[in-house]
């Protein structure tokens, strides 16, 4: 077994992050497997080195070991690159120049009362961009490149994507989670694969770095549940296992709003500044 935690560094670690974290590695102690760190820092613009030093000090103050060196996304740009060429030969990705406005003006939308669709990855895109450039060509570098998400459905040639869903607890056992391949296309629709400034997006790289790692259970939050289903297409396209997954319930903040990074409130440096104990944080979110 070899689990992985994977944080960002773009603000404090909180209590959510920590319950994932001790998941992940006690569910890899408890059957002496191998736990992995990887930062996951393709957001230059909001990642920061002093946030990256704090998530190790957190994670060893909370008695997290790593059995390797921590891997960095920003270091792992080839891979996602050689991906995207790949796709791109396949003629599986087209360039897209539009942003939120043109889509939703394209989507129809804003109307008064009317929602347009949503997706694990936002809006669903109309495909605008879809037919507009011939794919025949060298690879367009710098641009925004997307997924022509039907004709990689048809690419993975199943009518089914599955994967291993084991929820909590995390030991439970494993059931499979089945989507019909054409549901992927209306409801994900074509996801960004590439940005303008990162050859990379969450998505792609999050799928070829859990296999460049070996990952073979990945622990996450119920948030991520439905993007599951786009890194198990993903997998498919790219010929890479699927791991099998546990999606654990958020931490909550007292009125039920999930936390998120700039609950600062809620941060573990915040806890320990004030005297708190590991065991005091596994206690706070049920451990
Ligand atoms: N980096 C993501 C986060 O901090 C987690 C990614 C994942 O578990 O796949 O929310």
């Amino acid at each position: 077994m070899i689990t992985r935690f994977a944080p960002s560094p773009t603000g404090p670690l909180h209590l959510g992050h920590a319950y994932s974290a001790l998941l992940a590695h006690d569910m890899a102690r408890a059957c002496g497997g191998t736990f992995l760190l990887r930062i996951e820092d393709i957001d230059s613009t909001r990642s920061r080195p002093e946030w990256e030093q704090q998530i190790y000090d957190d994670l060893q103050w909370l008695g997290i070991t790593w059995d390797a060196e921590p891997i960095r996304q920003s270091d792992r740009l080839p891979s996602y690159k050689s991906a995207l060429k790949e796709l791109w030969h396949r003629q599986l990705l087209y360039p897209c120049t539009c942003n939120r406005k043109d889509i939703l003006a394209a989507l129809d939308a804003p109307q008064e009362g009317v929602e347009p669709d949503y997706g694990p990855d936002g809006l669903i895109y109309p495909g605008t961009c879809r037919d507009k450039t011939n794919r025949n060509t060298a690879y367009p570098d710098g641009s925004v490149i997307r997924l022509d998400m039907a004709k990689a459905i048809a690419a993975i040639g199943q009518d089914q994507l599955h994967f291993l869903e084991t929820g909590e607890p995390v030991d439970h056992k494993a059931q499979f989670i089945t989507t019909p391949a054409s549901d992927i296309t209306s409801t994900i629709g074509d996801i960004i694969l590439s940005r303008k400034d990162f050859p990379g997006s969450y998505h792609l790289s999050v799928v070829l770095d859990d296999a460049a790692q070996g990952i073979t259970d990945v622990i996450r939050g119920a948030d991520l549940f439905e993007a599951t289903q786009i890194h198990v297409a993903l997998q498919a396209l790219l010929d890479l296992p699927t791991p099998r997954y546990h999606h654990h319930h958020l931490i909550r903040d007292d009125n039920g709003k999930r936390l998120a990074k700039r609950d600062d409130a809620r941060a573990i440096s915040k806890y320990r500044a004030e005297g708190a104990t590991p065991e005091d944080i596994r206690r706070m979110v049920g451990l």
